[in-house]
C-alpha cells in the first residue's frame, strides 16, 4: 500500500545569504520541519546580469549537515580546514558540519562575471546528539558520478544522490539512512518508490504539476507522507504539457529535542550559546586563503 498524503504546504518566498532569491518549503510557519530535515531552500531560478550574482559569504555551521545540489549556474565554495571547489550542474556537495566549521558560498568568478541562470537546492540534515560534535567531513560528488536510473519505458528519470532507486544505489555514505532523489516524469508516467517503514518523507514539487493519490500539486508545493505504507506513489497527469520535477526525501526520525539558533542546530540552549562562544572566539576557524 502506498502511504497517504497527510499535508501539502506551499513553500515561501524570501531571501538568504547576501540576497539571492529562494523558495523555501520548510521551515515556515506551516512546516517547521520533517524530522530529522531541519531546512530545505530551492536557491532560484533566477537570472542575473554579469556582477549581479549573490552568495552566503563566511558564516559557521554547527551540529548538522549542509547538502547542496546545483541544477543550473556554478557555485564556489571555500572552508576554515582549507577546502575549496566549485559546483556546476547536477554535482552534490554533502558537508557534515559536525563540530563546525566555516565557510562560503559563493557564485564562481567565471559565472560573476558573464551572468546567468541559477538554480539549485540546499538541504539540512540534522545529525543525532552523538555526532554533533564529530569532525566535519566534505563529500564532493561531481554529477558524472552521481547514478541516474531510468524506468524500463524511459518515461522516468531519477538521480539517485542517496538511498536506492529502480535499482540503483547512491556513492554518497551517509550518517543515518537518507533518501534524496530527482524524479523527472514524463507525461503520463508513473514512480512508485520504495520508502522503509522507519523513514519519515517528503516530496517536493519544483516545476510542473504532480498528481499524488487524489491529490493534485503544484510547482513550489511540498508534499508530506503518512507513515501508512511501504512505498510513495505519484504521476504526471497523462494530458500534461510538461515534465514533472521532484525531490524526494526520506530519513529516520531522530526524535531529538532541537535547539536552533541561525547556523546552529543543537539539543539545547547551552549548546548553542556554546556555539556562538566557540564561533567568536576562533575555534570553529577563518578562511585564510
Ligand atoms: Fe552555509
Amino acid at each position: 500500500m502506498s502511504r497517504s498524503v497527510i499535508r501539502i504546504v506551499e513553500a515561501q518566498r524570501g531571501h538568504e545569504g547576501a540576497g539571492f532569491p529562494i523558495r523555501r518549503p520548510f521551515p515556515t510557519r506551516a512546516l517547521a520541519e520533517v524530522d530529522p530535515f531541519l531546512l530545505l531552500d530551492e536557491m532560484g531560478p533566477v537570472d542575473y546580469g554579469p556582477g549581479e550574482a549573490k552568495g552566503a559569504p563566511d558564516h559557521p555551521h554547527r551540529g548538522f549537515e549542509t547538502v547542496t545540489y546545483v541544477l543550473e549556474g556554478k557555485m564556489r565554495h571555500k572552508d576554515s580546514r582549507g577546502n575549496a571547489g566549485a559546483l556546476g550542474p547536477g554535482d552534490v556537495q554533502w558537508m557534515t558540519a559536525g563540530a563546525g566549521v566555516v565557510h562560503s558560498e559563493m557564485p564562481d568568478d567565471a559565472f560573476q562575471r558573464t551572468g546567468g541562470r541559477m538554480h539549485g537546492f540546499q538541504l539540512w540534515v540534522n545529525l543525532p546528539s552523538r555526532d554533533k560534535m564529530i569532525a566535519p567531513r566534505y563529500q564532493e560528488i561531481p554529477a558524472e558520478k552521481i547514478p541516474v536510473a531510468k524506468s524500463a519505458d524511459g518515461k522516468v528519470t531519477v538521480r539517485v544522490i542517496a538511498g536506492e532507486s529502480m535499482g540503483v544505489r547512491a556513492v554518497i555514505d551517509t550518517r543515518t539512512p537518507i533518501v534524496f532523489q530527482h524524479f523527472t516524469l514524463a507525461p503520463g508516467a508513473n514512480v512508485r518508490q520504495p520508502i522503509s517503514r522507519e523513514h519519515a518523507a517528503f516530496a517536493y514539487v519544483f516545476s510542473g504539476t504532480g498528481e499524488f493519490g487524489a491529490r493534485t500539486v503544484k510547482q513550489g508545493e511540498v508534499v508530506v507522507f503518512g507513515e501508512d505504507g511501504d512505498d510513495v506513489a505519484w504521476s504526471n497527469a497523462p494530458g500534461s504539457t510538461e515534465p514533472l520535477e521532484v525531490l524526494l526525501l526520506g530519513g529516520v526520525p531522530l526524535r531529538e529535542p532541537v535547539a536552533r539558533y541561525g547556523p546552529f542546530v543543537m539539543n539545547t540552549e547551552a549548546e548553542i550559546m556554546k556555539a556562538f562562544e566557540d564561533y567568536r572566539s576562533g575555534r570553529m576557524g577563518s578562511i585564510d586563503f
